[in-house]
């Protein structure tokens, strides 16, 4: 790898195909993603032949790399990765069943593919170059239509036994709580995510708005709508103080678009997870800060985890 090399990091989402190409620092471990292109390809859809799905990869790859070859690919996608980094075992917005992901794209795109579920990237971009950059333990908590997360460990995205830590989403917050379309009751994400706002402010006001709408009331200092992100905030926070116990990191850090609301939404997050911490008087609340990135935060990862080689995944 020369130290101009281009890396390639790809989103495989519900909607779309992310790609976003990085330029590799001329010294390691010292140094700003640099992203010199990206690109967006619709997304086939759930139900396309695969064979779409992988043509609309390599056309965002080659989008993003109109030049010169990719040194290296990683692939982001929201679902089940297995431990090793090969296979993508389930994910619900893609056709692939137990399909050796890793080594097909490596295949078609001529070049070493990294694999990984597009939290553990999240997660990676922000302990490499974003909101957790230099911290050794820490939590990412990723509030959009529903939760996503995961978990850093020592420096290290932790993948658990099959590849599914930090799906922190379905953990139950309330016993015989909302039903869930995961078949559960009381899970987090019916009381912490944009859906859970849409239907507070339901609720609250008769109508249906959607999270960019209350997040603008909220703005123009609209009090329902403020209160209705104050209590996904709570939820936020909560839910949080039990994740911090069990993996006690420095750092909790909140990405996902709601969390594009800002303090209206971390202050009363930052309140409960110190509210509900055993011993808060007498230890270091973790701080809870908003990630640095956004929607391209999964493909930033994956082509970060690309750049570190082809080798071992979870890194
Ligand atoms: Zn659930």
């Amino acid at each position: 790898m020369t130290s101009s090399a281009i890396h390639v990091g790809v989103d495989v989402g519900g909607t779309k195909i992310l790609a976003v190409a990085l330029r590799a620092p001329a010294v390691a471990g010292a140094w700003e993603p640099e992203a010199v292109r990206t690109a967006t390809v619709p997304m086939p859809g759930r139900l396309a032949p695969t064979a779409e799905i992988e043509a609309a990869v390599l056309a965002a790859v080659a989008e993003v790399c109109p030049d010169e070859p990719a040194a290296g690919v990683g692939l982001s996608v929201a679902g089940l990765v297995d431990a090793a980094g090969e296979h993508l075992r389930f994910a619900a917005h893609l056709p692939w069943r137990a399909a050796p992901l890793r080594r097909r794209f490596a295949e078609l795109l001529g070049t070493p593919v990294r694999l990984e579920n597009d939290a553990n990237c999240a997660a990676y971009a922000e302990i490499v170059a974003g909101a957790a950059r230099g911290v050794s333990s820490a939590l990412l908590i990723a509030v959009g239509t529903g939760i996503g997360g995961a978990v850093v460990l020592d420096g290290r995205v932790v993948r658990g036994a099959q590849g599914g830590a930090g799906e922190f989403g379905h953990m139950q917050v309330v016993p015989d709580g909302l039903p869930c379309e995961c078949g559960l009751r009381g899970c987090w994400e019916q009381y912490c995510s944009g859906r859970a706002l849409e239907r507070v402010m339901r609720v609250a006001v008769g109508a249906h708005l959607d999270g960019p709408e209350v997040a603008a009331l909220a703005r123009s200092g609209d009090r329902v709508a403020r209160e209705a992100i104050a209590s996904v905030g709570t939820w936020l926070g909560v839910g949080a103080a039990g994740l911090v116990s069990a993996f006690d990191p420095e750092t909790v850090v909140v990405g996902g678009g709601v969390s594009a609301v800002g303090d209206l939404l971390l202050e009363p997050a930052r309140r409960a997870l110190r509210d509900s911490l055993q011993g808060k008087d007498f230890r270091t609340v973790p701080a809870l800060v908003p990630a640095r990135f956004g929607p391209e935060a999964g493909a930033i990862g994956a082509a970060l985890y690309s750049l570190d080689g082809p080798g071992t995944p979870a890194g």
